[in-house]
């Protein structure tokens, strides 16, 4: 699932716990945002590995939401939103799309790591990738619950995530095209910077050709 999806999903789990601290509610539900953005600012150092923990976040968030319930601050309803927010985001990781260049052709089998029984978990594709028509619709039908209770300032983050989830979706099928006629053309530091999936199917693409090259030389 695409970023504002994960984004929104996180503050909409935060609602239920807002009510425990009503005059921090807009913080709670920032907390869950944040928790679901939170695991994919691994993107640049191994993703959906680095800090993605699906077993981790959710036993974190089953014991931090009673001791929300049973404390009560800001601070301990804070830390619950953005412990299932952060939990969520992996979990549904896992019903989305894998870690390939174009995952809508479903050849890769990674979706995300855990650490727990240490082992990929495959992509189960309910949500077939990111950017996906069906992720957008989670994400508006996400967007549309949260309008209904944010305030005037959250609203605006709500706005602009479905804005940026719905140009995301316009372009998603374009992108790898894109960065493939862009990447060869930047500087080696920048092309070493950029996500994983990019670089290792730029070398893919680079080896098939010297094979193809190879294969032409020598008459194959
Ligand atoms: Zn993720």
């Amino acid at each position: 699932m695409m970023l504002p999806t994960h984004a929104l999903a996180g503050a909409a789990l935060a609602v239920p716990l807002a009510a425990l601290a009503p005059e921090a509610a807009p913080l709670v539900l920032a907390a869950g945002l944040l928790g679901g953005v939170l695991p994919d600012m691994d993107l640049y150092v191994g993703h959906r590995r680095t800090l993605h923990f699906p077993v981790y976040y959710s036993t974190a968030a089953v014991v931090a939401v009673p001791a929300a319930l049973v404390v009560g601050t800001t601070a301990s309803v804070a830390l619950a939103a953005l412990l299932i927010g952060a939990a969520a985001h992996c979990v549904a990781d896992v019903f989305g799309g894998g870690l390939e260049l174009r995952p809508w052709e479903a050849t890769a089998d990674r979706a995300v790591y855990d650490h727990f029984n240490g082992r990929w978990i495959a992509p189960r594709r309910w949500i077939r990738y990111d950017g996906a028509p069906e992720d957008l619709l989670l994400s508006t039908t996400l967007a549309a619950g949260l309008w209904g209770v944010a305030g005037g300032e959250l609203r605006i983050v709500v706005a602009g995530a479905l804005a940026i989830a719905a140009a995301y979706t316009v372009v998603r099928r374009v992108l790898p095209s894109v960065v493939e006629v862009i990447v060869p053309a930047l500087p080696t530091p920048v092309v070493t910077s950029l996500p994983a999936r990019y670089r290792t199917s730029l070398r893919a693409d680079a080896a098939a050709d010297s094979e193809t090259g190879r294969a032409t030389r020598d008459g194959r």
